[in-house]
């Protein structure tokens, strides 16, 4: 369901948990909103939504929906953008295709997902999928640079009840491995543009030329580079490893962002099984293939496709009795850290690792130390850094830290490397090399069969504008802060080149430091240690993985931040929290009708989305409701009405209730606008009133299962029954 006329605010449509909470909370926001002439619609970008607006043609005219991605995308353009963004499924193939099912299972004529697409209509419809794969939302949506930390109120909270961490050891076997070489980070080479540009890619064989990629236009001024990971140095790094980890007596896991960097992190997490599996495919790698078996899938759709032949199953068991235990996903299902891609996703796996004290949970369920396989060292060392800071100086103590805020860069698919149309598998040996449209060869890279190739880019108008967000919360806040940069990677020294200037011309150069990510990571973990505060100013894939490490250990979970996207054209973005969908709340639901999802990350970026409207439009009404969802959400918090994570206890739908309950009191006592007070004080009152009547329907229905009608395209009415139980507080809001 979509509103198409022009709301003042549009709220996504998305999937898994926050759409659930949705089903509940929207209405409440729309109701509470109306009332003060403020509209808030709709827009789907659920990653069924997303399919189905791809495949019009296989849909009757009521199963059609429109492309509300493509609305957004041309929305945020547009000064009067104000979108409320909830997380959503970046899919990666085994989501994409249960997704495909379930929508087939509901009538709905889409194609396949053709895995090894053969005729031109297979090839056309894997690369319409393909565009919905991974990562395809944020980057469509993000025209501006992020704004992302801790709200006062919510920081403050953490202080005063602090949530549990595991102790570390100085003697803790975890660690972080690296390759030594041949990897993106040690391949890198960067330009920066000094006119507008068309380059193609082409691999050159003794053999010919083969085209990868005909034309990619950047504007003057972009910054250019190119890289590569070498398979055969990936391989020889991931069978050490494996064997190291076996004398080290400890788990073995790997951490790759296989949704985001659609293309390659597949790649590598497919290179990994195969490396678990060395011997099995050594033997059977014919016959595997023609079972269909591709690694970059994950054990899970390889031990499905080999269940039927006893050899094969024999030598899987004899290898896996010789390999080191793993870092399981889920222990009682034996879903291990290789079944899925995205399983384990680094920017939360290695966080939730580091809060329990280095320690990953092994095949019987037991807390281990645990080797982390980063093979790529861009990142790796922030991790390895951490781990080593907490080895010497204990857990941090959430009680007196103070906070690691972010700026980061990512408008217009600033460093969206990985996730975009420019990473290729070498069909075979040769030379890659990107040429610009006079001849000039940019970059240029000898590569073997399989080697993984990348290219990305940041425009110039994006990173000037992220050195002056910076600059904007370095002077509000006063705060330490530090550039993330490495001098000695090639990417990193180009935008060095771009932040000194800008520094300098604005006279601020000496409020600003610049270290290389395991500097900056160790200065970052003392400043906060102390109890002081600073910014941590970012490229994009920091601006990820930072923003759930240090909220995840100085508030318990990323879902709790503030995200402001300053769109460049002037209008506003709010993302809600820095985590996922949390896939795993979902089940719970199902299972047993208690939704754990905290609703925080959206009361937080509501209150600034009113705020918004209320000085782009010079709306004094949505000021009034910015400021009084300020108190609701500061009251939710002070009075522990956020949800609990145990079935029979209050969840998601109680702590609605309360928002919505503070939400009118705050409403009622205000004295700016006297009619709203008017309006909302018997509603405050009856949501008072029959706070126990209410708080006994929205509990009722826990413990037994929920029936949503589907997991990717669930039924709207089902929904609403399951997500709004209460008649009397229905009766309320309605
Ligand atoms: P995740 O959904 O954030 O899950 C990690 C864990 O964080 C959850 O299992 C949950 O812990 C906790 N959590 C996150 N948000 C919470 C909330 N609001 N309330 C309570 N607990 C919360 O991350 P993920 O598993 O890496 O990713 C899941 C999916 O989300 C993927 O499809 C991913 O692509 C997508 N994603 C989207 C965005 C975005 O659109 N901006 C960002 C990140 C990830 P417990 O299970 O312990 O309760
Ligand atoms: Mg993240």
């Amino acid at each position: 369901m979509t509103t198409t006329s022009n709301p003042d605010i549009v709220y996504t449509k998305v999937d898994e948990a926050p759409e659930l909470a949705s089903a509940s909370l929207l209405p409440i926001i729309q109701k509470f909103a109306s009332a003060a002439g403020v509209t808030v619609g709709t827009k789907d970008i659920s990653l069924a939504g997303r399919i189905l607006a791809t495949f019009p043609e296989n849909l009757t005219d009521a199963q059609r929906v429109s492309d509300d991605l493509a609305e957004l995308g041309a929305l945020v353009k547009t000064k009067s953008a104000n979108v409320v963004k909830l997380p959503n499924i970046s899919a990666s193939v085994p989501q994409l295709v249960a997704a495909i099912e379930e929508l087939q299972s509901q009538g709905y004529d889409i194609p396949d997902y053709p895995e090894a697409p053969a005729t031109d209509a297979e090839h056309s419809t894997r690369k319409r999928y393909d565009a919905i794969k991974g990562s395809a939302v944020n980057p469509v949506l993000r025209e501006g640079n992020s704004d992302r930390r801790a709200a006062a109120a919510v920081k403050k909270f953490a202080q005063a009840n602090p949530h549990r961490m595991g102790a570390w050891s100085a003697d803790s076997k975890t660690r972080v491995a690296a390759m030594s070489g041949g990897d993106f980070f040690s391949n890198e080479a960067s330009a920066t543009l000094a006119s507008e540009a068309t380059a193609k890619i082409v691999l050159e064989t003794p053999s010919g030329q083969t085209l990868l990629k005909e034309s990619v236009s950047y504007p003057a001024g972009t910054v250019v580079d190119a890289t590569f990971m070498s398979a055969r140095a990936l391989d020889s790094f991931l069978a050490d490893e494996i064997a190291k980890t076996k004398a080290e007596g400890v788990l073995f896991s790997l951490h790759m962002k296989a949704t985001m960097m659609k293309v390659s992190d597949p790649i590598i997490f497919g290179h990994a099984v195969k490396a678990w599996l060395a011997p099995v495919f050594d033997k059977f790698g014919a016959k595997m293939a023609d079972l269909g078996v591709n690694p970059n899938s994950g054990l899970g759709d390889l031990l499905e496709r080999v269940a039927d032949d006893a050899d094969i199953m024999a030598a899987i068991e004899a290898i896996t009795k010789e390999r080191p235990p793993m870092y399981m996903v889920n222990s009682d299902k034996g879903i291990t850290n290789l079944h899925v891609p995205s399983d384990v996703i680094i920017d939360a796996s290695m966080p939730a690792l580091i809060r329990a004290g280095g320690k990953g949970w092994g095949p019987s369920g037991e807390e281990a130390d645990t080797v982390c396989v980063i093979p790529d060292n861009s990142y790796a060392p922030v991790y390895d850094e951490a781990i080593k800071f907490f080895k010497a100086n204990g857990a941090l103590n959430p009680a007196t830290a103070g906070t690691v805020q972010n700026i980061g860069l990512m408008a217009q698919k600033a460093e969206e490397y990985g996730s975009h149309p420019t990473t290729f598998e070498m069909p075979e040996a040769g030379t890659v090399k990107m040429v610009l449209q006079d001849g000039t060869v940019l970059h240029e890279h000898a590569v073997e069969k399989g080697d993984i190739w990348r290219s990305a880019s940041a425009r110039k108008a994006p990173i000037e504008d992220w050195v002056n967000l910076a600059i904007e919360r370095q002077k509000t806040t006063g705060f330490r802060s530090i550039f993330w940069l490495d001098a000695n990677r090639a990417h990193d020294a180009q935008l060095i080149s771009y932040v000194m200037p800008i520094l300098e011309a604005k006279g601020v150069a000496d409020k600003f430091e610049i270290m290389a990510p395991a500097q900056a990571t160790r200065v970052s973990l003392e400043t906060i240690t102390k109890g002081e505060n600073t910014i941590a100013i970012t490229g994009n894939v920091l601006r990820d993985y930072l923003t759930d490490l240090f909220p995840i250990l100085e508030l318990a979970t990323s879902a709790k931040m503030l995200s402001i996207v300053k769109l460049m054209q002037g209008g506003g973005l709010f993302e809600t929290g820095a985590g996922g969908s949390a896939p795993k709340h979902v089940q719970q639901l199902v299972e047993e009708n208690h939704l754990r999802w905290d609703s925080l990350g959206e009361f937080c970026a509501l209150g600034e989305s009113f705020m918004f409207l209320a000085e782009a439009k010079g709306n004094a009404r949505a000021k009034v409701l910015g400021e009084t969802v300020e108190v609701a959400t500061q009251d939710v918090l002070d009075n522990g009405r956020s949800p609990s994570r145990k079935v029979g206890e209050p969840d998601n739908r109680d702590s609605h209730y309360w928002f919505a309950r503070y939400w009118a009191e705050a409403l009622a006592a205000q004295t700016t606008d006297p009619s709203l007070a008017e309006e909302f004080a018997p509603v405050a009152k009856a949501l008072a009133e029959n706070e126990a009547k209410i708080t006994s329907e929205l509990a009722a229905p826990q413990g037994k299962p929920a029936d949503i009608g589907g997991y990717y395209h669930g039924d709207m009415a089902k929904l609403t029954a399951v997500m709004r139980p209460s008649a009397t507080l229905n009766g309320i809001i309605d």
